[in-house]
């Protein structure tokens, strides 16, 4: 297209390129005004490893922070849908409220072992594991960092965690 045969070759294809430029910039036009303000976070101060997990109906606050909450069911489903395709051993790091731990084991997998690092959010797995007597689920207490090596393989695997100190966040930065 450099020196097409027709000129008008060539200006047919700029323009058309600069019009679905602007047909992209108008939509974004468009959608950006249904865009919401981010909210500020609190600066992690705490190291939420050792932190007070509170929890309620509709979220987890680990440190005042909010965790995880209600609203991110659908996405956990799918994500739980896509690791246990295979219906194999699927490994969750991060248990949270047990909304995809439920999910996962709701769709079924030949084990499932979970990596946390929160004392306190471990409590809570002892007490929902108890409701799947005779199923393969296990649990690997400590950071997914520290102990991930030494759990073998898995079919599919399922992240979801957030960074425990501003360190953690810093090192996590391109
Ligand atoms: N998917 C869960 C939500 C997970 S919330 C649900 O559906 O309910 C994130 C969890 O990851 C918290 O329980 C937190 O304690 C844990 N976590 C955060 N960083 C971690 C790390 N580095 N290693 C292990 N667990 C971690």
């Amino acid at each position: 297209f450099i020196s097409p045969p027709d000129p008008s070759q060539k200006n047919w294809v700029v323009s058309r390129a600069m019009e679905e430029l602007a047909d992209d910039l108008e939509h974004l036009d468009v959608v950006s005004k249904r865009f919401v303000d981010g909210s500020r976070r609190k600066e992690i101060v705490e190291d939420w490893v050792k932190s007070q997990a509170k929890y309620d109906d509709s979220q987890l606050l680990i440190d005042g922070q909010q965790v995880m909450q209600d609203w991110e069911r659908p996405y956990m489903e799918a994500m739980a849908q896509a690791t246990t395709e295979t219906h194999g051993d699927v490994l969750e790091v991060g248990f949270g409220m047990a909304i995809s731990a439920s999910y996962i084991q709701a769709m079924g997998a030949r084990s499932h072992t979970i990596i946390e690092c929160n004392a306190e959010v471990v409590k809570q797995f002892e007490q929902w594991k108890a409701r799947y007597p005779g199923r393969d689920i296990r649990l690997a207490f400590g950071k997914w960092q520290d102990v991930i090596d030494g759990l073998g393989l898995f079919d599919g695997i399922f992240f979801d965690t957030y960074p425990l100190s501003e360190e953690e966040l810093e090192k996590s930065r391109p």
